[in-house]
């Protein structure tokens, strides 16, 4: 232990001992907190590295990424840095950001860019679609007053509750009304056809706009910026300082069982068998697996199953990545297609369009003069291919096969030559997200933000079940990075509060 980072931990909880389970964003920031009060953290991570969702693959040469776009809380003094700032010093990634987020093309020769200043992307839209200026100038208008939304202190007491109250006040209006109108329904405001796509439909369309606007907002004041070396980069920041401040990190450790006496937490059982005791147990594992798993079930009422039965969640997805021996840096970095025919992707989903991103901005994932390529199929037929993975494997080769040369062929109508160039083509499928992670369905993010949940929060306890906490994607609607960092802090707070401990980040 470093002696600087020693002094962070607070002697106050000497003979408290946490487990954490799940080594995700949210278990390593709950971990770090938890020390920094003083806690013997043991955090119990069942894949053999850090990340869950936050992940990435080499395959060659190549890097693949999976989740990052764009990170909220990287620039200095903007929402959520200083929080960033508490758990890794964030300030030594190196962020890029985009000028130009998004490109919708269609297979006419239509094209439509998304640009991260918000002037920018006003003109842009207003010269492609004048016929919708109206609603665009609303667009941008919401963009601008957005910009700086400042995230809600979660596991804050009722004065800095009441504060941060008052500072959204004057958005309030726009946020109500915003969160409750869908993308799909927002689209149809445009007459503009590649704007309306913009804003999505099919696996996502029920997302609420405002999700959509609040990230344009963030990219727009710079405070959304991809980090170098993509979400692991952070990741390896964060477990490097759980290290340091000397919380114990176990991977290849599955927990099965979560153990309970007079209804209190009090420890976990191994696949295996062992069993580690704690004074505190936080999951912030997969939530279903959690209640209804680990738990039995046992500890759960009406509002616990309603999310269950009733909430939407983000679909799962199928990620076709390639290597690609070509320097595309003249190309932009993220692109949606518009099909002409919808691709076919399980006997349930047929997409209308896909994405690629192009990581020709992130270095460090392909040698010079190459670049590391991902299409992102969304599908919320989990089922599908997990059944097929393990009851006919054959037939789950094909299927990847087979998705993976439809996506050849739609890149070839756009860079034609362009499949002579793949050197490596690797697959990945909701039964790899379900393995990897166990994330419920293989959601890439947790529960969907609709018109009807809005921006909900879940409690991290369980009713009847003391000494338990919970953290993560599953107790925030909206999932992302920063609600694994906000969730996790909030947790930590409230076992200080029980405890008695001043919390101290
Ligand atoms: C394609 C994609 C794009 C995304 N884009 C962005 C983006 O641009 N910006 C952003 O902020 N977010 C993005 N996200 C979302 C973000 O990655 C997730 O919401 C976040 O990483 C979830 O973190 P978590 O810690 O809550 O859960 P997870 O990442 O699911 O972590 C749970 C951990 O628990 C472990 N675990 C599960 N069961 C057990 C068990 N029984 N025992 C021990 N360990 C267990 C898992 O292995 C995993 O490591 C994206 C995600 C995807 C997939």
């Amino acid at each position: 232990m470093s002696g600087s980072q020693s002094d962070e931990v607070a002697m106050t909880s000497q003979s408290c001992k946490i487990v954490i389970i799940g080594g995700g964003i949210a278990g390593l920031c709950a971990a770090i907190y938890a020390r920094k009060c003083g806690y013997e953290v043991e955090l119990l991570e069942q894949h053999h590295s850090p990340g869950g969702l936050a992940a990435s693959w080499k395959r060659g040469d190549y890097t693949f990424e999976t989740c990052l776009h764009w990170l909220l809380g990287s620039k200095p003094g903007g929402t959520l840095h200083a929080q960033w700032q508490e758990v890794c010093d964030i300030d030594s990634l190196s962020f890029v950001y985009a000028r130009e987020y998004l490109r919708l093309e269609d297979e006419h020769g239509g094209s439509l860019s998304i640009y991260t200043d918000v002037e920018r992307l006003e003109r842009e839209l207003l010269n492609a679609a004048p016929e919708d200026e109206i609603e665009i100038r609303h667009l941008a208008g919401a963009i601008r007053q957005l910009g700086d939304l400042p995230m809600p202190g979660l596991g804050e007491g009722w004065p800095q509750k009441a504060l941060d109250l008052v500072r959204i006040m004057p958005d309030l209006p726009l946020l109500w009304r915003l969160s409750h109108i869908s993308v799909e329904e927002y689209g149809q405001r445009f007459n503009h056809p590649l704007l309306r796509r913009f804003f999505g439909a099919g696996a996502m369309g029920h997302l609420s706009v405002l999700a959509l606007i609040i990230s344009l907002g963030w990219m727009s004041t710079g405070n959304a910026g991809y980090a170098i070396g993509g979400a692991q980069a952070l990741i390896r920041l964060i477990a490097e300082k759980l290290t340091a401040l000397g919380g114990r990190v176990r991977y290849d450790a599955k927990v099965e069982r979560i153990l309970v006496e007079d209804e209190a937490a009090v420890g976990v059982q191994l696949a295996g068998g062992e069993i580690v005791k704690a004074d505190w147990v936080l999951s912030a594992a997969d939530g279903h697996t959690t209640i209804y798993e680990m738990l039995g079930g046992k500890y759960r009422d009406r509002t616990v199953d309603a999310a269950y039965d009733n909430f939407e969640t983000f679909p799962s997805y199928l990620q076709v990545s390639f290597g690609v021996a070509r320097d595309l840096s003249d190309q932009p970095g993220y692109v949606t297609r518009v099909l002409n025919e919808p691709l076919e992707i399980d006997p349930q989903t047929a997409l209308p369009d896909v994405s690629f991103r192009l990581f020709h901005f992130d270095p460090t994932f392909a040698p010079k003069g190459k670049t590391a390529v991902t299409c992102f199929l969304p599908t919320h037929n989990f089922s599908y291919w997990a059944d097929l993975r393990e009851h006919d494997p054959r037939a789950y080769q094909a299927e990847k096969h087979r998705v993976a040369e439809a996506v050849i062929a739609i890149l070839e109508r756009r860079m034609p030559g362009i499949g002579a160039d793949i050197e490596i083509t690797d697959i990945s499928t909701p039964a790899s997200v379900i393995r990897y992670t166990g994330s419920w369905k293989g959601s890439m993010e947790g529960w969907l933000m609709t018109p009807e949940t809005g921006p909900k929060s879940l409690p991290l306890t369980l009713p009847g079940l003391r000494q338990f906490l919970r953290a993560g994607q599953w107790v925030q609607v909206g999932g992302g990075l920063p609600t694994g960092l906000m969730t996790a802090r909030a947790a930590v707070q409230t076992m200080c509060r029980q405890d008695h401990i001043l919390f101290s980040a």
